[in-house]
């Protein structure tokens, strides 16, 4: 029997995200090109990131990279509040009119660098990155609740690993490796180009 995330898998059309010619290929499991050097990632990853997330109606969650606007209608579909954090202000703009052109209410967007999280709605319960890091962004382990959990990439510019941390009650952090991904690369102090590490 599908749970509800599959059902919600199957319903949403990924081509609702997609402009010209790559509508055609929306049904792909594959990333594809969205603008600006950017990509939609593969559906089954959002399925499996969102999985992971363990959503509830209660929580509020932290999105960095917006980008299509996608993997956002997931999370506002299955939690209480979305803030979502895009750095390229027209593919924050067309995921805004996306997102509320499904009827989504519960979404706030935000157009500047998710390297600092968003630290006026901070803490959440959930944090999700779809954009690769070298290392985990210090400020977004500080805006993660106690208990919450966060998804990201982390690794070097060809390949990453997807990670899953878990804040302590002592405020460290537990990690676990997923699966190997390949995302773009999170723009700034965190990206694999930025400061040595
Ligand atoms: N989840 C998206 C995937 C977007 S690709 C989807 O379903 O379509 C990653 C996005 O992260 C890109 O749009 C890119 O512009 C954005 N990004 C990269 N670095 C960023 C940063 N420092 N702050 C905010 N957004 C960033």
């Amino acid at each position: 029997m599908r749970d509800k995330l599959t059902e919600f898998f199957y319903k949403l059309n990924r081509k609702d995200f997609l402009d010209g010619k790559y509508k055609d290929y929306a049904g792909l499991d594959n990333p594809l090109p969205i603008g600006y050097g950017q990509t939609i990632s593969q559906p089954s990853l959002v399925l499996q990131m969102t999985r992971e997330l363990e959503l509830e109606k209660t929580h509020k969650v932290l999105e960095i990279g917006t980008g299509s606007g996608y993997q956002t209608a997931f999370l506002a579909e299955f939690s209480g509040e979305v803030y979502t954090v895009e750095r390229i202000a027209e593919l924050s703009n067309k995921a805004k009119s996306r997102i509320e052109g499904l009827g989504y209410k519960n979404v706030h967007f935000k157009i500047g660098d998710g390297s600092y999280g968003w630290s006026e709605y901070a803490p959440y319960d959930r944090i999700i990155v779809t954009a690769a890091a070298g290392r985990i962004p210090d400020a977004l382990i500080d805006q993660l609740k106690t208990g919450g959990k966060m998804i990201l990439p982390v690794g070097e510019s060809d390949l990453q690993e997807l990670v899953r941390v878990i804040k302590k009650d002592d405020g460290r952090i537990d990690k676990e490796y997923l699966t190997l991904v390949r995302f773009v690369e999170l723009v700034g102090e965190y990206g694999w180009g930025g400061n040595p590490r």
